[in-house]
């Protein structure tokens, strides 16, 4: 068994996946600052949620939503190093944040028994994708849908 991680070693297998916690989740803008550091769920890997590590750098207007969101480097990203996200989709990586830590906790009780038995297999829930203007979507808010 490979020890949690935020970076899979392997390329995801795809296995769309219902996620209602996250369109509903109650955080505010301000519960996020420039220099945290933050992760964007993604999937499961193993018996583990793994999602991209990134940093928060300035706050950025979230068109999808027409909310406030948080301008983010992902040092992995390539050509989409500078991207922006809802700050709904973002969980501090600290450890020691409440509120995120009943987010990720609810998470893992919500999808890992779903993916039981896969064993070390990484799996990309669907859950996101980034526009051409660098626009960080989760598919609830795609769908135009709340
Ligand atoms: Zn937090």
């Amino acid at each position: 068994m490979l020890p949690p991680s935020w970076t899979p070693p392997s390329t995801p297998a795809f296995a769309p996946t219902p996620d209602p916690l996250t369109p509903a989740r109650d955080i505010t803008h301000e519960h996020f600052h420039a220099g945290d550091q933050i992760v964007v769920l993604k999937g499961v890997a193993g018996s583990e949620l793994w999602g991209d590590a990134m940093r928060v750098v300035a706050p950025s207007w979230h068109t999808p939503t027409d909310e406030d969101g948080w301008r983010l480097r992902n040092a992995d990203g390539g050509a989409q190093t500078y991207i922006t996200a809802h700050p709904r989709y973002l969980v501090h990586l600290s450890g020691n944040c409440p509120d995120c830590l009943i987010y990720l906790r609810a998470m893992a009780d919500h999808l890992l028994p779903k993916f039981t038995g896969h064993d070390d297999a990484v799996i990309d829930c669907g859950w996101y994708t980034t526009t051409a203007l660098g626009q960080l979507v989760h598919i609830a808010d795609a769908r135009g849908g709340r």
